[in-house]
């Protein structure tokens, strides 16, 4: 039962109430608030921290790889491939701006795509970087993309045949950057309740009506930025959960691995961090199983991803695999987000494929603009 006291401070109508406090319903929240510092924002979160992707990310502060962008434009057309580049490379400046470098733990390391088979992919990014760079070169001003097959041996890596580069690219701390979030959030005077689900939502003229584990609560406007869970409330949002596993190893002794690193068209993408290597991907190993929302981990995945850390990545060191976790993405045609208005108090922004650290502050902004 709800007592006198909880029903008086936890179940009062809110202006606005967003579901899920990731890195999209905490920039909106944020937003929001700037425009209109007098209203109630109430974020609603079902986990203990985040039970998405936000904390359980790689960090990537990426907006394409000569092959990610190249198979992007045998599926759409020219002008959506570069306006995603367009729009990462803007919501990344975003996210800096917002909470700055070193709240974000933000490294220019670069990115870097590794071809270990000559299947051909090298190949045709080779003949096609004249014309990303000049593509690339429109948005940000400079050339990002060239050949670095000297940096093979500086990095320790084995069967590697060759190295493409991105100067554009970084990485971020995505605790830190978490964190950093979530402070201004509360800094900012928005309320987030964790532990509590949103099973359902209803509207009347008046409110929109949540019905929650927590029992009910009422607001003018409600926003659903629940990323991969987003069918779980809009059945229509032909949102597909996809699942990411992810390994981390030991410290390991004069590191030689340093930048942001992609590899087989992106399925697999490593880094460094505090003298570790985080590695993750091998969704595409079992696709069925990995289209879920359960957070587990996946043992055939795990085993793929610490054979290719000892025969490509770190053949030479030794580590041990410290932690491993799991997260959950939402994935949807044409790499489109879904940003938009449902009914008189309803909103959404979710979808954000695996590009959210880029592009979510910028979702949340926008978003924010739509609801105000
Ligand atoms: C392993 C992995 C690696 C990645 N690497 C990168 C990368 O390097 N670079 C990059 O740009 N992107 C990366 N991504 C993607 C990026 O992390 C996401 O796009 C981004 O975090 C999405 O943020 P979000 O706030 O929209 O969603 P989320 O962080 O998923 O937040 C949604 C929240 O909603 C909550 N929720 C869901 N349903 C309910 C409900 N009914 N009631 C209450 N709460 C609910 C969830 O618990 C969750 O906390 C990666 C993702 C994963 C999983």
């Amino acid at each position: 039962m709800i007592s006198y006291w909880e029903q008086k401070t936890f179940y009062h109508h809110r202006h606005l109430i967003i579901c899920g406090a990731g890195f999209t319903g905490l920039s909106a929240a944020i937003y929001f608030k700037r425009k209109f510092p007098g209203k109630d924002v109430l974020v609603i979160e079902k986990d203990p921290v985040n039970g998405g992707a936000s904390t359980k990310n790689a960090g990537f502060a990426c907006f394409g790889s000569a092959s990610e962008l190249l198979a992007d434009l045998k599926k759409l057309n020219e002008e959506k491939v570069f306006h995603l580049v367009s729009e990462r490379i803007r919501g990344l400046q975003n996210l800096r701006n917002l909470l700055g470098d070193e709240n974000i733990g933000y490294e220019p390391l670069h990115g870097f795509e590794l071809f270990r088979h000559n299947d051909g992919l090298y190949e045709n990014c080779l003949d096609h970087l004249d014309y990303l760079n000049e593509k690339v070169r429109s948005i940000t001003g400079s050339n990002v993309y060239n050949v670095a097959d000297k940096k093979i041996k500086i990095f320790g890596f084995e069967n590697v045949e060759h190295i493409i580069e991105n100067e554009g690219e970084g990485q971020v701390d995505t605790g830190k950057m978490y964190l950093s979030l979530l402070q201004l959030a509360r800094e900012s005077g928005i309320e987030i309740l964790n532990g509590i689900l949103i099973n359902r939502y209803d509207e009347n003229d008046k409110c929109v009506i949540l019905d929650t584990t927590y029992g009910k609560i009422t607001g003018d406007k409600f926003l659903i930025a629940n990323n991969g869970f987003a069918s779980q409330i809009l059945k229509d949002s032909h949102t597909i959960p996809a699942r990411a596993q992810v390994l981390i190893t030991s410290v390991i002794k004069d590191l030689k691995v340093k930048g942001s690193f992609h590899m087989d068209e992106g399925f697999y993408y490593f880094r460094n961090i505090d003298g570790r290597v985080l590695f993750g991907g091998g969704r595409n190993l079992d696709f069925e199983t990995e289209t879920t929302a359960e957070l587990n981990l996946n043992e055939m995945i795990q085993a793929q991803l610490e054979k290719i850390l000892h025969e490509i990545i770190l053949p030479d060191d030794d580590f041990k695999i410290e932690q491993r976790w799991s997260g959950i993405m939402g994935f949807g045609d044409e790499k489109q987000i879904i940003c938009k208005q449902i009914s008189e108090g309803v909103f959404c922004a979710v979808r954000l494929n695996g590009m959210g650290l880029a592009l979510s502050t910028l979702l949340g902004k926008e978003v924010a603009e739509m609801m105000g």
